[in-house]
């Protein structure tokens, strides 16, 4: 038997098969680009006899209909040489949960219902998770469908962490509070951590880092997330590649009142045009690098300021946390970028944050990069949402199913 888990993001899809109960990898892939015309792609890689076979095809995919449809029909094949050709159950990465789904549920129509009445709450995001459930239900309707929530991971904020300086009705009757999102992998990590350190993850006080193109922060107090940096939506906090983070909230009034801009404009100024974009015209961070190399000082600036506002989050959690075992980087930056792990941590020596540089910058993969005798344990721990996904469903279907 296996499981399959679907990322389905607004223009990509993400998979990966695994065994159960082992969760062995059995496939993976992704269709990226979806609705951009002429741009599709679409690369599958399984285990073949002990062996990975690999496929990369070009295509156009109009839609998430077209895109589900082709991995299905990818998968099919795979599913077919496996020895027990069962899926039983497709696990979905839904980002928001608002204050109702607390862990896993197998979806059903009242689920889904609910999943609409959340699209208000995440309008950039849950349209396509929603998606990627209803077809893979349509196409694969003798598997349990099981969503896993980014928000779950926070649902133990205390009031004084989850809420805002607003008038209390607006979060009793308007659901108006700091949810954060990013949890299966700042769960994942923490628990890897955990084993890296040798025992589970209720016996530390971490801070993760997932800096990616979203980015975000989270304060673990043994197992227990007590903050994190996105709030009401992944807008808010670290400064990401393309959303501005934290911001005045004035800002907004005075764009619209003084420069006239349309609330629609605004938000999309402030989700696709900000952060390390809006700040040097890239947000890529590899390319970033490359541009201070040839001297460009807005490159410069927009890196200082990223690091400056993960560093001063750092700060933050630790006095939140009182005390701090490790540290951990993930995401496509934190995992890749040696250079952005190092001013991230740069004079936080006074904490016992401190990063060995001949470690951090020869470490593949996953490993410590904190100097010897160092009180915080700084590491490096690549994410893998769709693993973290699988675990989540496939415990809740275990214990509850
Ligand atoms: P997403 O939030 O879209 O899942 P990822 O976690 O994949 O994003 O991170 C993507 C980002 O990782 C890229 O925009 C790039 O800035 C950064 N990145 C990837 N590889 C490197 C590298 N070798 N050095 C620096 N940054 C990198």
């Amino acid at each position: 038997m296996s499981i399959l888990v679907l990322n389905s993001g607004s223009s990509s899809l993400k998979f990966k098969l695994f065994s159960l109960p082992s969760l062995a990898l059995l496939a993976s892939g992704a269709v990226e680009e979806i609705a951009i015309r002429d741009q599709g792609r679409f690369h599958i890689k399984w285990l073949q006899k002990g062996t990975w076979v690999e496929e990369d095809t070009c295509s156009q995919f109009e839609d998430h209909e077209a895109a589900i449809q082709a991995v299905a029909a990818s998968l099919d094949r795979i599913i077919r040489l496996l020895p027990d050709g069962v899926v039983k159950a497709v696990g979905h990465r839904v980002v928001h949960g608002g204050e109702r789904f607390l862990e896993p549920v197998v979806v059903n129509g009242e689920v889904i219902e609910a999943l609409r009445e959340l699209i208000p709450l995440a309008p950039l995001h849950n349209p396509a998770n929603l998606k990627g459930i209803e077809l893979a239900m349509s196409l694969m309707p003798d598997a349990l469908q099981v969503a896993v929530f980014d928000t779950a991971f926070y649902h133990g904020l205390p009031p004084y962490s989850f809420l805002y300086g607003l008038p209390l009705w607006l979060y009793r009757e308007a659901g108006i509070r700091r949810y954060g999102f990013h949890g299966t992998s700042h769960s994942y990590v923490a628990s890897q951590a955990a084993a890296h350190l040798g025992g589970s993850v209720d016996r530390f006080k971490m801070i993760t880092l997932h800096l990616g193109n979203g980015a975000s922060a989270a304060a673990i107090d043994r197992g227990q997330c007590v903050d994190t940096s996105m709030g009401f939506t992944p807008l808010e906090g670290l400064i990401m590649g393309t959303r501005c983070g934290d911001l005045d909230p004035s800002v907004i009034f005075f764009l619209n009142r003084e420069l006239g801009m349309s609330f629609e404009s605004i938000e999309e100024l402030l989700n696709r045009d900000s952060g390390l974009k809006g700040l040097c015209g890239e947000s890529d961070v590899r390319e970033i690098l490359s541009m201070i190399q040839r001297g460009n000082n807005d490159a410069s600036t927009a890196l200082e300021a990223f690091c400056y506002r993960v560093k001063k989050y750092i700060g933050a959690y630790m006095a939140v946390l009182g005390e701090l075992d490790c540290l951990v980087f993930t995401g496509g930056i934190g995992e890749n970028s040696p250079e952005v792990r190092e001013r991230c941590c740069d004079g936080l020596e006074t904490f016992g944050i401190a990063i060995d540089k001949e470690a951090n910058r020869s470490l593949k993969g996953q490993g410590v990069i904190s100097g010897a005798n160092r009180r915080v344990q700084v590491l490096v721990i690549p994410t893998d949402e769709e693993y973290g996904i699988a675990i989540q469903a496939s415990k809740f279907l275990e214990s509850k199913w």
